[in-house]
């Protein structure tokens, strides 16, 4: 077995405060696949980089202790000797002390001592980053600095593009931070004493997905039965726990007189009958879908940094969407949008929606809400279109809560989302074939297009553009394909 480092770096340190065994498991099999980083993670460190950068622009001057992670002795000494060169601020000063490593992304001399500032790529301080800041400060003061001040630097929900000036707040946390230092020394022995031993024995629990998922969330949670009690609709985790205590392990097993939510219950009966549960009302509310009917489906990014005119840090921005529009008749036209130009894509979208959607008596969207929200996105960003803008959010329907309200699968697996729903209702119509095949997905790589084109080859960008093309065109084809089957279904219930 390989000799893990003696000192304990301080994302490690975060890791082992989530679960002693899953930092065994970080330490002593760095190459497991559960740790290989996708795309989509990588996408989310590249953001957390950029959003770093430009935070040291925030800074007067400062001198960078810049090597490779695995560089820690050359870290050390290029730190101690920018604080002996009497540079105002250091960005990456890094400390090993105290049985622990500690790079800090911002160290600042003050009138007196030093103060520290943490950057995280989010919109405010979260309960999770304090033992992060804690440990900073935990390894700099028992390296001898004298730390006297903690900050928490984010990114600021109220800024708009253009005005950046105002795009990170800084926060003292610096009480908070003491707070936790007592414990670390304790907290530090414990993990070393977890590494130098046997994987720790421990049972899967709140940890597992508090306050991060665990990437060895299979190794550790048996394989649980069909239709467990878990997979209830919006089940709560204290009902989960009394009926497991009970015995109840399936949704089988649920006592007939168990109160349900009418959702739950219609859940419980399909899997109870093992097959579809139609209620009455489905064809009624059916009706408010009327032709010509726009099914109509956004995809978004949400940039940290935002580029385009009065977008805030992660805004939701619509940049690209599908549209089948379904004649009385029963004629289906696509309609499609996906920029190709740099800039900002979001007047000739606008333009594209309005024309898709001209004539439509009912616009149906999957969870409307969000495609409400982008509709009004673009109607304040385009304000010459407003008008038909709001006037499609005026008529949208929204497929989701007809489902939810109305019929009942078994293979739903106790949830409503459109993937969930749509191969048990439409056989044969699914997301596998697709290379983009999640929303996700598709907004990663749809901010690389859109910002970062140069990073991509020619062919590069044209097969991309096909996935996504696809992927969003599949939506609103599901959507079609679902609003006929239910009203099929509820014609012969
Ligand atoms: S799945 Fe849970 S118990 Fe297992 S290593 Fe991860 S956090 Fe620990």
């Amino acid at each position: 077995m390989k000799q893990p480092p003696r000192n304990i770096s301080k994302s490690r340190f975060c890791v082992g405060l989530q679960c002693l065994r899953r930092l065994w498991w970080e330490v002593h099999e760095p190459d497991a696949p559960e740790l290989q980083v996708d795309p989509r993670q990588q996408a989310i460190y590249d953001r957390g980089h950029r959003v770093g950068e430009l935070a040291r622009t925030q800074f007067l001057g400062g001198t960078l202790v810049d090597f490779e992670p695995w560089e820690v002795r050359e870290r050390l000494e290029a730190t101690q000797a920018a604080l002996r060169d009497g540079t105002n601020v250091v960005f990456e000063a890094s400390f090993a002390a105290g049985g622990v490593f500690a790079a800090l992304d911002a160290l600042e001399k003050r009138r007196r001592g030093w103060g520290l500032v943490e950057v995280k790529a989010t919109l405010d301080v979260k309960e999770q980053h304090l033992p992060d800041i804690a440990v900073q400060l935990y390894a700099a003061r028992a390296a001898g600095l004298d730390v006297r001040r903690a900050e928490h630097m984010h990114l600021n929900r109220e800024c708009a593009f253009p005005h950046l000036d105002a795009l990170f707040v800084r926060e003292e946390v610096t009480a908070a931070a003491e707070a936790l230092l007592p414990a670390i020394p304790r907290q530090v022995r414990q993990m070393r004493e977890a590494l130098d031993g046997k994987l720790p024995q421990i049972e899967p629990g709140e940890q597992c997905d508090t306050p991060y998922d665990c990437p060895f969330a299979r190794r550790c949670q048996p394989e649980l039965p069909e239709h467990h009690v878990s997979t209830l609709y919006q089940a709560r985790r204290p009902k989960l726990a009394a009926w497991l205590e009970a015995g109840i392990e399936v949704l089988h097993d649920l006592p007939d007189d168990t109160p349900l939510s009418p959702a739950q219950t219609r859940q419980v009966r399909a899997v109870k009958a093992g097959r579809l549960v139609v209620e009455d009302g489905l064809s009624a509310a059916l009706r408010a879908i009327e032709h010509p009917a726009a099914f109509l489906d956004f995809e978004t990014i949400n940039p940290p940094v935002p580029v385009w005119n009065g977008c805030h840090p992660y805004e939701a921005i619509p940049v690209q969407m599908s549209c089948h529009v379904v004649g009385g008749r029963g004629r289906v036209e696509h309609h499609a949008h996906l920029p190709d130009e740099p800039g900002d894509p979001r007047a000739a979208l606008a333009e594209a929606v309005v024309e898709a959607c001209e004539g439509a008596r009912t616009v149906v969207a999957y969870n409307a809400g969000f495609e409400g929200r982008c509709l009004e996105h673009l109607a304040v960003a385009v304000p010459r279109l407003a008008r038909p803008l709001r006037s499609i959010r005026g008529r949208l329907v929204d497929l989701l809560p007809i489902v939810r309200d109305h019929v009942y699968h078994p293979d739903f697996g106790g949830g409503f989302g459109l993937k969930a729903v749509l191969p048990s209702l439409v056989p044969g119509l699914g997301y596998d074939d697709l290379d983009v095949a999640d929303g996700d997905t598709a907004s990663t790589l749809l901010e690389g297009l859109l910002l970062a084109p140069e990073k991509l080859k020619p062919p590069e960008r044209t097969v991309l553009r096909k996935q996504l093309l696809a992927y969003c065109e599949r939506d609103t084809r599901a959507l079609v394909e679902l609003t006929q089957r239910l009203r099929a279904v509820a014609e012969s219930a």
